[in-house]
């Protein structure tokens, strides 16, 4: 059954489309079970990923990367995704946060930050949640106050990809406290994670892609140089939400990939599973069941590719990633539970890959702002 066909996919994206494929077939799917039992970080396939040049190579080419588009970028997720959830959000991760420094940085910054990322040398992350404080940006607390040459950090940041593994992370931080203006209170910082007063620790162990690593960082007077913010003081907010933009194309990808994942398995299983002397494939309730996911499957594919086209000419971005993301994220939910229903018993077998692709589609539902906010957003830019 092939899911992910690329006539939906644009011309220029086809080659890193089959290129992730391969990767995917060769080191994400056959190894996904044993990251997903044991919960280790998947350094080897990083690794992997890097030699093969599709890790971070969204970076423009002038600081190293291969400057793939958000076609390109949204081509590849779809295949990672498929192949493991855990896996592909540690490859995705690896240079998390990087596109506001190359979109907004300085030269300087992107020379000695950004570069070694798309080298493979580095790995960064980017910490804006905070254990206190999720899906209400504006309200962030983690403080950065300038002292001379220096910003000052204090606060916390929960649930940062990376926390404990980057080199540097992109940091959201409070540098203002205007009530009249709740979108100008906060700016965007390269933190060195060597850092005197970074300190990072791997929060609790998850039940869902637990191939990527995710920390609580605790700033204590942490001093970085002034020449670190990201664009001006007060940017935070914009730049982020310029980010969120891209970041919940691909997560409508991440949706996409697992829900791909969940048909291929409730396909596989009904049409070898027998009972009553037939397959279960051969009840007409399991074919209507089959006929539904396929069609959520697709009406959500073509909406996300819609979106991506619309995100990448500025049109109406918010709006569209916010659908594409809601509408992806919860297909993936949607045929996850109906194939679990499919596999019976067998379905909360822990050596499933059912069993894993549903406690999987848990996750995409809530990272890059829960579908509540992605709601309001579609609401409140509806044109
Ligand atoms: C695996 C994983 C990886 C992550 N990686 C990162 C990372 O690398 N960097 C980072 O900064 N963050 C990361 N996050 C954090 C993620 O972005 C937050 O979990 C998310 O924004 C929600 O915040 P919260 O968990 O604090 O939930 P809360 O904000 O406490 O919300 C809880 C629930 O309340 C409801 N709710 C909240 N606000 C509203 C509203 N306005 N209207 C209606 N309902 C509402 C929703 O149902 C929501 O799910 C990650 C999270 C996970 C699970």
């Amino acid at each position: 059954m092939e899911l992910l066909d690329d006539s939906i996919v644009p011309e220029h994206a086809r080659d890193i489309k089959a290129e992730a494929r391969e990767f995917a077939q060769e080191h994400i799917k056959p190894n996904a079970q044993e990251y997903f039992q044991s919960g280790d970080y998947p350094e080897e396939i990083l690794e992997a990923g890097r030699e093969a040049n599709l890790v971070a190579q969204d970076i423009p080419e002038e600081w190293g990367g291969r400057g793939l588009d958000l076609a390109q970028l949204l081509a590849m997720t779809e295949e990672f995704y498929r192949a493991d959830a855990g896996i592909a959000l540690t490859l995705q991760l690896a240079s998390f946060g990087c596109e506001i420094t190359y979109e907004h940085g300085s030269e300087e910054q992107c020379e000695r930050y950004v570069r070694p990322v798309a080298e493979g040398e580095q790995r960064s992350g980017l910490a804006v949640s905070e254990p206190e404080t999720g899906s209400d940006l504006a309200g962030m607390q983690t403080t950065a106050e300038r002292d001379g040459d220096e910003y000052v950090i204090n606060g916390e940041k929960y649930w940062i990809g990376n926390g404990v593994e980057a080199d540097w992370i992109t940091l959201y931080a409070r540098t203002g406290d205007d009530e009249d203006n709740r979108y100008g209170n906060h700016s965007m910082f390269i933190v060195p994670t060597d850092t005197d007063g970074y300190e990072a620790e791997h929060i609790p162990e998850k039940m869902a892609m637990r191939a990527s690593k995710q920390a609580h960082i605790e700033f204590d007077d942490c001093r970085i140089p002034a020449a670190n913010l990201i664009g001006s003081e007060g940017d935070g907010f914009m730049l982020l939400a310029d980010f969120f933009n891209h970041g919940r194309v691909a997560v409508a990808g991440h949706g996409i990939g697992i829900a791909a994942a969940a048909i291929e398995e409730a396909w596989e299983f009904t049409h070898d599973r027998e009972e009553f002397g037939r397959t279960i494939s051969d009840f007409q309730s399991v074919q209507h069941g089959l006929a539904d996911m396929l069609v959520e499957f697709e009406s959500a594919r073509t909406l996300v590719w819609r979106a991506r086209e619309k995100v990448a000419n500025e049109d109406n971005a918010g709006y569209w990633a916010a659908m594409a993301k809601t509408k992806a994220t919860e297909t993936a939910v949607d045929v996850a539970e109906q194939g679990m229903q499919f596999h019976g018993g067998r379905s909360v077998l822990d050596e499933r890959r059912i069993a894993r692709v549903y406690r999987d589609a848990r996750i995409p539902v809530i990272y890059e702002g829960a579908n509540e906010i992605q709601r309001n957003l579609i609401y409140g830019q509806a044109p």
